[in-house]
Parts: structure tokens; C-alpha cells; sequence
């Protein structure tokens, strides 16, 4: 070893143990443990890990602070560079915070034995401790232009939770993969850093928990079993809006482990902005960080879904039923796999392969497809209606077209949609011809204006809106 390498090799060894000491004991353990010191060059410090996961959360997290404290020590801008080499090579190069023999010794007593890979059967038992359900990773979700972002930032998280994008929020549809995105980033992570808590609810679950803890006087449990977790993941949050002391809690938990760069992850139904009775304060957290949304799948991610869940399943179905599902299901996943899993349940009892017209006669039945049929009211209906109403086509109202013949009943006509259905501005926006969510709450607000200002056009509206729900009874 040349005087550089020994002189950079002890001012690391300096370094380590002084941020040990401003880091919790199990943090420094579960980054610094992985990392050793290799080399050195001139004011080069060249540290190695055992994964590319590793070094990226070093460097996300700690690199400035390495950097710094060697700066600091030696008395010039020293860089450092991370490599990755083999685990048994890191035992090999020994550990960065053995300072001094003392300490290796007293290291040694309390250190648990070497790490073994944790069997399958115990992650297992651990992914189900923290409520995950262990079939939901991303090698099972299939990617189309619908959900590739919000896929890509379910990704990186997993990869570097509390880092990359925090908190996240993911909102779309029901069936739109929320919940399979939710638990595949809790599952990513026990794979691959088990030493991080991770916790996954439903927002009704916290509620359940929270309301119980109220009852039997375990709040104080409540909040540290919520507060000491890494990794945050609640699914389902517009089941909170109305639940005023929820919400409360759930801003202090929120708050805590914000503070102590904890990930946490959300979805909803809906962007945050069309919560209704969300108070301000929890529901700025939530559009903290990033956003996210799920659209509903196009025809040829619908045809790649409907493959690749045939493929889990081993079974095989033809070309042309596979056609009809993926042109007549169109609302979300769920009810696309809904729909296979009837066919391939009745060609397994049958054992053979189903005819186009036994599928088709089959999926006629489908609640999904039954559920389109009689909807309650659809917003094509509401469009149909105001149109025939101020005499201009469904296809103007949907249409680009600016004309202002056309920009009041289009306004009306989402007035409408919002006031009478339970569809999400994002999914009304879609039906009026890809429109932004934005564009629906503008026209919402702008109509309820114009009502208030103008007697003779609120009772229009008023007697559409009667006309339409009588359509749907
Ligand atoms: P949400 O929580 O948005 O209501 P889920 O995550 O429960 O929807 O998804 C419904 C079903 O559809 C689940 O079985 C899920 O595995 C499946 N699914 C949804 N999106 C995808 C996708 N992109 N690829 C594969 N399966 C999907
Ligand atoms: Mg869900």
C-alpha cells in the first residue's frame, strides 16, 4: 500500500464512524455494512458495493455527506468514486467502520451471524406479515402507453425507496392495476433489502386500525406501529374523505415520516384535487411529490394483457376469441382477466378448447358486459340528451370545434356528468373526446356560476337533469 492509500483508507475509517453517529444504528448498518473501502488515488477515494441498487442509494442519499466529511478530514476536495464487485469480495476488503480493534472485537460479540440468503419460505411469511399480496410484481404487470409512467416511478421507488419520488400518489380507475402497482413495490423491496419495514394498507384498514386503537386506549401503538415503518403503503385513500379525526391522524403520521425521509406511497380513485371533504392540509401532502395516473388500457395492451395472463395460467385460447374480449372489454383490467378466467374455467371443465361462438355466447353474460349494457346512465346518454336538447350532434359536442353554439351545451353536458354520475372528471374528460380532467372541472365550476347568477338557466339545467335520471329509472 502506498502512504495515499493508508493515509485515504484511515480518514474513511474517520469518516464511517462519525456519521454512524448521526445516523440511526439500523440505517448506517443497512447502507455502510454493504459498502467497503477499495482504493485510493490521489484525492480519489474509490468505494465498492455489492449491487448497482446499493451504490445508487448510497450515492443517492449519503454521497455529500461522504464527501464532505473527507473533504473535511483531509483538507482537500476529495472525490469519491463507487464500483460494484462481488458480495464475497466486500467481506473480503472487510468492513468500513472497524476503526479501531476494540471496536472489531465488540463488533464481532453482538454482530449477527453472516447473512444467508433469506429462504423463499420466509420472505414469503414476510410479505404476508406486512399484508402484501406476494402475486402482485412487476414481472407480472404489462406495461402499455397507459401505464408506463406510472409503472417507471413504482420502479425506481422500489429500487430506492424514501429517495427518488416522495410520497408518490398514483390515481386512475377501478381495475386500472393500482393496487398490483402498490404491492409489487412493497415486494420488490423485501426481495431485495429485507432489513427495510414495510407496511401496506388499505385506507379502510387504517381506519379500522385507528378507530379500534381509540376504543381499547392503544393509541400510542397505533401511531408507533404506523411511525416506525421504512416504507409506507396505502392503498384506496379516497375512502378518507369524510373521516375528519383519520385524516388528522394520518397527517402526523404523514408528517413524521416525511421528516425522517421515510417512502410512502398512495393511490386513489381520483386526482387529489376532486376529493370532496379532504381537509387542505392532508390533501397538499398528498400532491406533494409526484402524481401519477393509470388511463384504461388501448386495444393492444389489452391483447398483450389477455396473452400474458393466458400464458401464467398455461392455458391457450384462440386468436379470434382473444379479439373479442380484448374489442368489447374496454373499461379496465379487471374485468378483462374476469372475463378470460370464465373461459378458460369453462374449457378446463370441459376439456377443450372453446368455439369463437361458445366464448361469445359465454362472455355475453359477463357482468362486466352486462353491467355496460344497462348502465345506470352513461355519459354518451347525457351527451345524446343536452345535444338533442340545443340541437347539436354527440360528435359536436365531443368534437374540437370552438364554436360558442357548442361550448355551452358541451359544458352543460359535463356539468351534468359530473352532478349525476359517480365517473371521476379523468374518465368524463375521456368520454368527451380525450379532454383533460382540468377542462371538465373548469366547465363544472363555470356552469354552477352561470346557475347562481341566472334563475331561467338553473331551471334548464334542473329540468335536464330530471329528464336524465328518469331516463335511468
Ligand atoms: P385497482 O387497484 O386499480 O382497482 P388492481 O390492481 O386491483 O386495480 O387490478 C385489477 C386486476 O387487474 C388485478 O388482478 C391486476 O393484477 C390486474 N391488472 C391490472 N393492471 C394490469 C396490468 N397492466 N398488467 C397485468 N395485470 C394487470
Ligand atoms: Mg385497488
Amino acid at each position: 500500500m502506498s502512504d495515499i492509500q493508508t493515509t485515504y483508507f484511515e480518514f474513511w475509517q474517520e469518516t464511517a464512524s462519525r456519521i454512524k453517529e448521526t445516523l440511526p444504528q439500523q440505517e448506517f448498518n443497512t447502507w455502510f455494512n454493504r459498502i467497503a473501502y477499495l482504493r485510493s488515488e490521489e484525492r480519489k477515494v474509490i468505494l465498492a458495493g455489492a449491487s448497482q441498487f446499493i451504490l445508487d442509494t448510497v450515492i443517492a442519499r449519503y454521497r455529500d455527506l461522504i464527501v464532505n466529511t473527507l473533504s473535511e478530514l483531509t483538507g482537500e476536495d476529495i472525490n469519491v468514486e463507487f464500483v460494484v464487485v462481488s458480495r464475497s469480495e466486500i467481506e473480503h476488503i472487510g468492513k468500513p467502520h472497524e476503526t479501531t480493534k476494540q471496536e472489531v472485537i465488540q463488533e464481532k460479540v453482538v454482530e449477527a451471524p453472516p447473512k444467508q440468503r433469506i429462504s423463499e419460505e420466509k420472505t414469503l411469511k414476510m410479505k404476508t406479515d406486512c399484508n402484501l399480496n406476494p402475486s402482485y410484481e412487476f414481472n407480472t404487470f404489462v406495461i402499455g402507453d397507459n401505464s408506463a409512467f406510472a409503472y417507471n416511478a413504482s420502479l425506481a421507488i422500489a429500487k430506492n425507496p424514501g429517495v427518488s419520488y416522495n410520497p408518490c400518489l398514483i390515481y386512475g380507475g377501478v381495475g386500472l392495476g393500482k393496487t398490483h402497482l402498490l404491492n409489487s413495490i412493497g415486494n420488490y423491496i423485501i426481495n431485495n433489502t429485507p432489513e427495510l419495514k414495510v407496511m401496506y394498507v388499505t385506507a379502510e384498514m387504517f381506519t379500522n386500525e385507528f378507530i379500534e386503537s381509540i376504543g381499547s386506549q392503544k393509541t400510542q401503538h397505533f401511531k408507533n406501529k404506523f411511525r416506525k415503518v421504512d416504507v409506507l403503503l396505502i392503498d384506496d385513500i379516497h375512502f378518507l374523505q369524510g373521516k375528519d379525526s383519520t385524516q388528522e391522524e394520518l397527517f402526523h403520521t404523514f408528517n413524521n415520516l416525511y421528516e425522517s425521509k421515510k417512502q410512502m406511497v398512495f393511490t386513489c380513485d381520483r386526482p387529489i384535487s376532486e376529493l370532496k371533504n379532504i381537509t387542505d392540509r392532508l390533501s397538499s401532502r398528498f400532491e406533494r411529490g409526484l402524481n401519477v395516473d393509470l388511463q384504461p388500457p388501448n386495444y393492444e395492451t389489452r391483447m398483450a394483457i389477455l396473452k400474458k395472463k393466458l400464458f401464467e395460467r398455461g392455458a391457450s385460447m384462440s386468436d379470434e376469441i382473444l379479439n373479442y374480449i380484448a374489442t368489447n372489454v374496454c373499461t379496465n383490467v379487471r374485468d378483462l382477466e374476469s372475463s378470460l378466467t370464465k373461459l378458460v374455467a369453462y374449457s378446463e371443465l370441459l376439456g377443450q378448447e372453446i368455439s369463437f361462438d361458445k366464448g361469445k355466447e359465454l362472455l355475453g353474460i359477463l357482468p362486466s358486459l352486462a353491467a355496460n349494457a344497462n348502465q345506470t346512465l352513461s355519459i354518451d346518454t347525457i351527451i345524446k340528451v343536452v345535444g338533442e336538447y340545443f340541437n347539436v350532434s354527440s360528435f359536436e359536442i365531443k368534437g374540437k370545434k370552438k364554436n360558442k353554439s357548442l361550448i355551452q351545451p358541451r359544458q352543460i353536458a359535463m356539468f351534468l356528468a359530473r352532478d349525476i354520475t359517480e365517473y371521476s372528471t379523468t374518465e368524463i374528460g375521456t368520454e368527451f373526446g380525450g379532454r383533460d380532467h382540468t377542462t371538465v372541472m373548469h366547465s363544472y365550476d363555470r356552469i354552477e356560476s352561470l346557475m347562481k347568477g341566472d334563475e331561467a338557466f338553473a331551471n334548464t339545467i334542473m329540468k335536464l337533469k330530471r329528464d336524465l335520471t328518469s331516463v335511468k329509472k
